[in-house]
């Protein structure tokens, strides 16, 4: 009961919203919109802000920030410079004299882009995989972001890619304990990464969770995609705390949901396959999608989902067929 009281405290919003009107510094950068923090407590030195579905400066993923006497590593700044100068501004005001390192966990826009708010050499980690598919879609990802959000928001904003690599399986000292490095194959994206701290039972998934709405199939491999989300936090008992929701149940929550979308989706599809359904049959099924979060946006989501992933289905069946049969890939003499 004390631990559990105990760690609703820790949860408590330590610190409330901070209007950082930030100046954009550099000159011709421009002047930021007002960015709210609000970064929570976690545990030991670990702090959250969390995934926000309706986030005005499209900041909408988690970032997470260990602090230790030394250091602030932040793994995942945020979608643009003007979020990257408010929270470097945050931390600076909080923790003053302390280095600052990033980590990017995967090549989305929305976790990436507020690299370019750190001077220049500050050391950013990822795994290979993930450097190189920022380095092949941020030019894209860029163009599409300002699109969405305008030239206020984007102000300033360029393409900062990692100098430092991670390497699967790897141990980082995060606030004093040792996360493990996680790497995942294609899941979320061509290649995610999550980090785990097995002592305190600690997992920030990333992108693996969908934090709010339907998951995005849109560059992900749904078998890929559920083996991960099966990674450490399924391993034995008592469920991790999840670190980028607003609390460790809320991101239990939405790691519980998107596995349950996934896996709802996969043995659709599945049955179906193997009953030879017609295929306009098999793309109207909705039943997965929870009906609270049938919106317009969440049900074409769900639709091109359904699109993707039957035929990541099909190709599986393909490549599974014994090698005698007729059309079989690699079917020779
Ligand atoms: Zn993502």
């Amino acid at each position: 009961m004390l631990r559990r009281l105990g760690q609703t405290l820790a949860w408590r919003t330590a610190v409330a919203l901070v209007g950082a009107c930030v100046a954009g510094g550099a000159a011709g950068a421009g002047v930021c919109p007002p960015v709210d923090i609000a970064l929570q407590h976690a545990t030991g030195g670990v702090w959250v802000r969390p995934a926000r579905a309706d986030a005005l400066a499209g900041w909408t993923e988690p970032t997470v920030v260990w602090v230790d006497r030394r250091t602030v590593w932040i793994a995942d700044p945020g979608p643009h410079r003007c979020a990257g100068l408010a929270l470097r501004r945050w931390l600076l005001a909080r923790w003053p004299g302390r280095a600052h390192r990033l980590i990017n966990t995967h090549a989305h826009p929305e976790n990436v882009l507020a690299n370019s708010a750190w001077p220049q050499g500050t050391p950013i980690y990822a795994l290979a995989g993930v450097r190189e598919q920022m380095q092949r879609r941020c030019p894209t990802c860029l163009r599409n972001l300002r699109a969405t959000l305008g030239p206020q928001w984007m102000a300033g904003t360029r393409i900062t890619l990692p100098n430092r690599l991670l390497h699967p399986g790897q141990s980082l000292w995060l606030a004093g304990a040792r996360w493990q490095v996680v790497a995942h194959g294609h899941a979320h994206t061509e290649a995610d990464l999550s980090l785990w701290q097995p002592a305190g039972r600690w997992w920030f998934p990333a992108g693996l969770v969908a934090w709010h709405g339907v998951p995005d199939l849109g560059r992900g491999d749904m078998a890929g995609w559920l083996a991960a989300l099966a990674g450490p936090a399924a391993r034995g008992e008592p469920l991790p705390g999840i670190l980028g929701g607003s609390t460790p149940e809320a991101g239990r929550e939405r790691w519980r949901s998107t596995r349950a979308y996934l896996a709802a989706l996969q043995s659709h599809l599945a049955r179906a396959s193997a009953e030879g359904r017609d295929l306009q049959e098999v793309l109207q099924w909705r039943e997965a999608v929870d009906p609270a979060e049938r919106s317009a946006a969440n049900l074409a989501r769900h639709d091109r989902n359904l699109q993707r992933a039957w035929r990541q289905v099909e190709d599986a069946a393909f490549d599974e067929r014994p090698a005698s049969s007729p059309g079989a890939a690699g079917a020779g003499p």
